[in-house]
C-alpha cells in the first residue's frame, strides 16, 4: 500500500485554502478523474476516490482542524476518532457535519492487511467501497427522489461460495507456510544472520491453496457483476455531496462484511432558482409601475407559485425572506432553509415618443419627497465636496 498523500496535495490547494477554493479544486479533480469519463481506468478511479476522501475531510471545519493538527491519524478510526449515530432510511450518513468518518475509513484501514500490522490471511476482511455518481434535477434534489444506479460490484462467487474451489472440493492449508501466508527466511551474511519475512511464494499470502479452481471465478472466489441498485436520495442534498449506502459495496473476504456504496450527487442547474447552502434564491423582476404602486404578484417556490402582495415603493434589490421555504437539511428533521426573493425593477426600454412624453410629464410632476434617496445623495455629495 503506497504512502497516503496529503489531502491538500490531492486537491492541489495550499494549506490555508478557503472553503470555496477547496470546493472548486475538488470539483475540478473529481471531474477530471470521474469514472464515467475514464471507464476501466484503475488509476483514475483511485484518484477519484482519493479526492472524495480528501474533500470529505477538508470541507468539514472540525475534521479539517483535526487533520491539520494530527494528519491522517486525526481522521483514522484506529486512533479513536469517529463514532456517532446514523440516521436516514438508506442507512447512510450524509456529509452534513455528523458524518461518521470512522465507518467510511474502516474499509481503508481496518480491512487491509499490510498496513503496519500483519493480518492473518484467513481473517475476515471488509470489502472495498464502491464509488458511483448520479445526476439529478434541481427539484429532485429539493424533494428527494429514488434513482436506479448501475454499478460493478464484486460479489462472492455463487458457485463456490467464495472459497475459489470447484464444487465438491475445498481449499487446502498451504504446506509451505502452514496457513500463515508469510514465510521467514534466514540468510547468513558477514554481519550475522539476517532474518526476513516475506509473502509465501506458494500461496502468495492466501494461506490456502485451491487445487481444483472453480470455473466460474477461476479460483478467485469472487466475481464482478453489474448490478442495478435502487437508492433513495434524501431531500435537500446539494451538488457535489456524497452519501453512503452501507453494505452495498464489494463483498468482504472470508466472511467479512461488505464495503459501502458511495454515491456522488450532481445536480442540474435550474432555469431561475439558485441555492446557497439550504436557502433557495430567486430574482423576481417587477415593472416600474408595480414597484411604485404595489401589486399582487406571483412568486415561484419549491411547491409551485404563491401570491404575494408587493408593497408600494418597493426598491430595486429589496429582498424578502420566506421562512422554511428553502431546502430541508437531510437527517435533521424540521431543519429547513428559507427562500430569499429579490425584486429587480425593470426600467422600460424601446419607448415610443408618446410614452416618453408621458414619463417626462410624470417626472416633472415629481418632487424631492418622491425621490428621497436621490435628494439625500445629492446633499451628501454637496457636503463632501463643498460645492453648491
Ligand atoms: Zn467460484
Ligand atoms: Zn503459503
Amino acid at each position: 500500500m503506497a504512502e497516503k498523500r496529503e489531502y491538500y496535495e490531492v486537491l492541489g490547494v495550499p494549506k490555508g485554502a478557503s472553503e470555496d477554493e477547496i470546493k472548486k479544486a475538488y470539483r475540478k479533480v473529481a471531474k477530471k478523474y470521474h469514472p464515467d469519463l475514464n471507464p476501466d481506468d484503475k488509476e483514475a478511479e483511485a484518484k477519484f476516490k482519493e479526492a472524495g476522501e480528501a474533500y470529505e475531510v477538508l470541507s468539514d471545519p472540525a475534521k479539517r482542524q483535526r487533520y491539520d493538527q494530527f494528519g491522517h491519524a486525526g481522521v483514522d478510526p484506529n486512533f479513536g476518532v469517529g463514532g456517532g449515530g446514523y440516521g436516514g432510511a438508506y442507512g447512510g450518513g450524509v456529509d452534513f457535519g455528523d458524518f461518521d468518518i470512522g465507518d467510511i475509513f474502516s474499509s481503508f484501514f481496518g480491512g487491509n492487511p499490510g498496513g503496519g500490522r500483519r493480518a492473518n490471511p484467513n481473517a475476515p476482511r471488509q470489502g472495498a467501497d464502491v464509488e458511483t455518481s448520479v445526476v439529478i434535477d434541481f427539484m429532485e434534489a429539493a424533494k428527494g427522489c429514488k434513482k436506479q444506479v448501475s454499478v460493478g460490484i464484486v460479489e462472492n462467487c455463487p458457485d463456490c461460495g467464495g472459497s475459489g474451489a470447484a464444487k465438491g472440493t475445498s481449499p487446502k492449508t498451504c504446506p509451505q507456510c502452514n496457513g500463515r501466508g508469510r514465510v521467514v527466511t534466514q540468510q547468513r551474511t558477514p554481519f550475522g544472520v539476517m532474518q526476513s519475512e516475506n509473502v509465501c511464494p506458494q500461496c502468495r499470502g492466501a494461506g490456502r491453496i485451491v487445487e481444483t479452481p472453480c470455473r466460474t471465478c477461476n479460483g478467485v472466489g469472487q466475481v464482478r457483476r453489474s448490478q442495478q441498485i435502487g437508492i433513495n436520495i434524501p431531500a435537500g442534498i446539494d451538488d457535489g455531496q456524497y452519501f453512503t449506502v452501507r453494505g452495498m459495496g464489494n463483498a468482504g473476504k472470508n466472511g467479512g462484511p461488505s464495503g459501502n456504496l458511495r454515491v456522488a450527487v450532481h445536480v442540474r442547474p435550474h432555469p431561475f432558482f439558485e441555492r446557497d447552502e439550504y436557502d433557495l434564491l430567486v430574482d423576481v423582476p417587477v415593472t416600474y409601475a408595480q414597484a411604485a404602486l404595489g401589486a399582487e404578484i406571483e412568486i415561484p417556490t419549491l411547491d409551485g407559485t404563491e401570491t404575494y402582495r408587493l408593497k408600494e415603493g418597493t426598491q430595486p434589490g429589496e429582498t424578502i425572506r420566506l421562512r422554511g421555504k428553502g431546502f430541508p437539511v437531510p437527517n435533521r428533521r424540521g431543519l429547513v432553509g428559507d427562500e430569499i426573493v429579490r425584486f429587480t425593477v425593470e426600467v422600460p426600454t424601446h419607448l415610443t415618443s408618446a410614452q416618453k412624453k408621458k414619463i417626462r410629464e410624470l417626472d416633472d410632476a415629481m418632487n424631492d419627497k418622491n425621490h428621497g434617496a436621490a435628494k439625500s445623495f445629492r446633499e451628501k455629495v454637496k457636503k463632501a465636496f463643498g460645492k453648491s
